[in-house]
């Protein structure tokens, strides 16, 4: 991975030129490889020679670590175009307080006749509408001015792509980077989702910034959603966020009551899906989160009604939502709370839950809380596995693997598994 993409570039009697595509391989060869090096050359030429790394600057700015394992692993895609969803629409967009600037925004940027806020950056948290809003003004323009080149791209599809081209270029001169710069560069409208993904990625990071300029400059438009403000975007570079800053920066919150319902009564009538305003109401109140959620939970409603052949009765959506449904008010449950709770039960410390003792006891607990923690929080693999002293993530795995097997069969452990969960929700609620 690390040597294939050198080249030999020239040799004089005391130095030998090696070109590698960026400082990180340079970096990387020289604290990895060097005596190997010198000792080849030495053998090969019969007298030692200086080696110099050259970093070919025509073909890439640096590419972090990160981005160089990428490219190993990478299949050989080809440039894609996204096609846009068609319910996507400004017309299936239900507009509320907590999204009305950025569709008014968005309407605005789907005007081909307007020229105001370049570029449109969108954020907020998931399943509120980013997407939905990217694709139609994609649509929108599209159907207003067919002759416009409108491209929509995850910012996984735009490091992808460019990733291939670019480490392709490095292992062969037949493949050529300018390919993906046309693409990238030759439209009238550059849509690019979920930016946060550039975060520790140098290089895409650097290639967008040309990319950016290039548009900008030409007048062309630009849109880029995020789950978060350009400010707290922490690691991406200072000039990339400043000129996110040039154009106008709104937020979608997360919907509000009104919205909720307005939500729900237009996808049930969407979906031919029967439902009283009560039950709406009981949804809209109980799933506050997102969109996401709230389309969610009605399927699931609609499902649960098909399979038992029964309407959508209040009785219905509180069985069929018991666990997906956060009580108003009701705070989300931490692994301190779980841990906490296992600790009560087994009558061990947390210390003892979290360290390294390796006894029945606290192995038995911790596997306990691991699979909880798992199932009560949204938190990664690695993420808990940090929670519980920094262990391997497949560890964590292992404990849940285990408990779930367990519990197939052993009453016992159904009982201790209930009553610490209800214990957390008890002492949550
Ligand atoms: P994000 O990109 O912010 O994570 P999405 O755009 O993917 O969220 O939206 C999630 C789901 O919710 C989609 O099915 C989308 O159509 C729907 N949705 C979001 N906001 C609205 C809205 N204001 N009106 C109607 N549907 C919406
Ligand atoms: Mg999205």
């Amino acid at each position: 991975m690390w040597l294939r993409p050198t080249r030999y570039r020239s040799s004089n009697g005391n130095a030998l030129q090696i070109e590698v595509p960026s400082v990180h391989f340079r970096d990387w060869i020289q604290s990895n490889c060097m005596d190997k090096i010198r000792d080849a050359v030495n053998q090969t030429h019969g007298t030692p020679l200086n080696v110099e790394f050259i970093v070919g600057s025509e073909i890439v700015g640096a590419l972090s670590a990160e981005e160089t394992a990428t490219a190993e692993t990478l299949p050989g895609v080809d440039h894609f175009s996204t096609p846009f969803n068609a319910k996507y629409t400004f017309e299936n967009f239900i507009v509320g307080e907590s999204n009305r600037f950025a569709h008014a925004a968005a309407m605005s940027v789907a005007d081909p006749e307007s020229r105001a806020y370049n570029p449109l950056f969108i954020y907020g948290g998931s399943g509120v509408g980013k997407t939905h809003l990217m694709h139609a003004i994609g649509l929108r323009l599209k159907e207003k001015a067919p002759h416009l080149k409108v491209l929509y791209a995850t910012s996984e599809q735009f490091f992808n792509s460019f990733i291939n081209t670019v480490y392709r270029a490095m292992q062969s001169s037949k493949v050529d980077p300018t390919s993906f710069r046309s693409l990238y560069r030759g439209v009238d409208l550059l849509m690019i989702d979920d930016i946060q993904f550039f975060i520790g990625k140098e290089g895409t990071q650097t290639e967008f910034f040309h990319t950016f300029n290039a548009l900008y400059d030409a007048g062309k438009k630009i849109v880029i959603s995020s789950d978060r403000p350009p400010m707290e975007l922490t690691t991406l570079e200072e000039r990339l966020k400043s000129r996110f800053m040039w154009g106008l920066n709104v937020d979608i919150q997360a919907p509000d009551l009104e919205t909720r319902i307005a939500i729900l009564t237009r996808k049930a009538r969407a979906a031919n899906i029967a439902i009283s305003p009560e039950v709406i109401f009981f949804v809209a109140e109980r799933v506050q989160s997102n969109v996401r959620n709230l389309e969610g939970a009605l399927n699931r409603l609609q499902a649960h009604a098909a399979l038992d052949n029964r309407s959508i009765s209040m009785e219905l959506a509180q069985g069929a939502l018991v666990d997906l449904v956060v009580t108003p008010s009701g705070p989300k449950i931490q692994v301190d709370d779980i841990n906490q709770e296992v600790c009560n039960y087994f009558s061990i410390r947390l210390h003892e839950l979290i360290g390294p003792g390796r006894q029945k006891k606290y192995a038995m607990a911790r596997h306990v809380a691991m699979y909880l923690c798992r199932k009560m929080t949204d938190l990664s693999l690695p993420d808990l596995a940090a929670r519980f002293g920094g262990r391997n993530h497949t560890t964590v795995l292992h404990a849940c693997k285990k408990i779930e097997r367990d519990l197939q069969k052993d009453t016992n452990l159904q009982n201790i598994v209930n009553f610490i969960e209800r214990a957390v929700r008890g002492a949550n609620s």
